[in-house]
């Protein structure tokens, strides 16, 4: 077997089994009416609690540094209850094993080698009924080793009326996509556009994530004539993997000192890689993932195809002269 070859594939079983919750509560009636928060929270805590029971069985030694504890939910009996039958549903569960299994996920611990897990990112597209994923990444040494992200409401392929992802890759071992209903994976490759007039770049939908202005004249300033994509989540990384787009752009607002956190991008950095792309953050430094569970030495994120990435990083050095 090569190399993290058992690892990706209970890594590609985790994130199904996850996004198989999250769909089925997306849809369910159960909540989405009465509440905005419930589901979302519903959707959250089982998605954790599943991509850990899993970890936990495959590989109990690896630490999990995922984005939910289960303090909140141990407040809320009736939310608890909700949780435990999605779990349930998908494996055997009772409360108090639902919350262990997402308490296993909480750890800040540093270790070489562990997982990072962002149970739903996009939470607000989740919400809206668009883009998620769940996203789990091995890290061992500081470097990001294995990947699997789901996108269950993302075109199988561009244009596809399928929908449902599941993006995975291996370091040195290459990007894939498969369809989360089953099936074949096939390869991915990053866009092979040389003329930036035919650009195609993609960012968050919530203008707080990312500085939208900045983004437009730097768009402008390679020539990018097409206005910007917006989608929640690391399915921009997707879209970047399989050449839907050239570039993916993160980049902080004026003053902000947030730093990102790990699960927002450990599995789309591979994924970008894997598939032939760059990433790096807004200064051209490698993103580390070994400070704990925030980017903490890196500041905003560029993921492109790669011919034009050094041209975006001068524009943007010139962008910070200038401010
Ligand atoms: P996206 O869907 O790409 O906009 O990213 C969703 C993620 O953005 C969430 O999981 C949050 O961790 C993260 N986030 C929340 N607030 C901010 C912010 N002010 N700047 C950047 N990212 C943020
Ligand atoms: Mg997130």
């Amino acid at each position: 077997m090569s190399t993290y070859a058992r690892e990706l594939e209970v890594a590609r079983r985790a994130v199904r089994q996850a996004a198989a919750l999250c769909a089925r509560v997306q849809r369910g009636v159960e909540g989405l009416e009465k509440s905005d928060k419930s589901p979302v929270t519903v959707a959250d805590f089982g998605s954790q609690a599943l991509v850990c029971a899993t970890l936990a069985e495959a590989f109990p030694e690896d630490p999990v540094v995922g984005e939910e504890d289960s303090a909140t939910l141990r407040e809320h009996p009736a939310l608890l209850a909700q949780v435990t039958r999605e779990v349930d549903a998908e494996r055997g569960a009772d409360a108090a094993q639902v919350c262990a299994w997402i308490d296993r996920g909480a750890t800040r611990e540093q270790r070489p080698r562990f997982w990072t897990v962002d149970p739903i990112d996009g939470t607000k597209g989740f919400l809206r009924g668009e883009q998620y994923a769940v996203a789990l990444a091995l890290i061992v040494d500081g470097e990001l080793v294995v990947s699997a992200t789901a996108c269950p409401n993302l075109p199988l392929r561009p244009d596809d009326p399928e929908r449902g992802v599941l993006f995975s890759a291996v370091k040195g071992g290459g990007a894939f996509a498969e369809a989360l209903a089953g099936g074949a994976r096939w390869p991915l490759a990053v866009s092979a556009a040389s003329d930036p007039a035919a650009g195609r770049f993609c960012q968050s939908v919530e203008p707080a994530h990312s500085d939208q202005e900045q983004a437009a004249a730097l768009a402008a300033a390679l020539g990018i004539r097409a206005p910007a994509r917006k989608l929640d989540s690391l399915a921009k990384y997707g879209i970047v993997a399989r050449g839907e787009a050239e570039i993916y752009l993160r980049l902080p607002r004026p003053g902000s000192t947030r730093a990102e956190c790990i699960w927002d991008h450990a599995a789309g950095v591979l994924l970008v890689t894997e598939a032939g792309g760059r990433v790096t953050d807004t200064r051209g430094a490698p993103l580390a993932f070994r400070h704990g569970a925030h980017l903490t030495h890196n500041r905003g994120v560029v993921a492109s195809h790669g011919p034009w990435h050094d041209r975006i990083l001068d524009t943007l050095s010139a962008f910070e002269e200038d401010a």
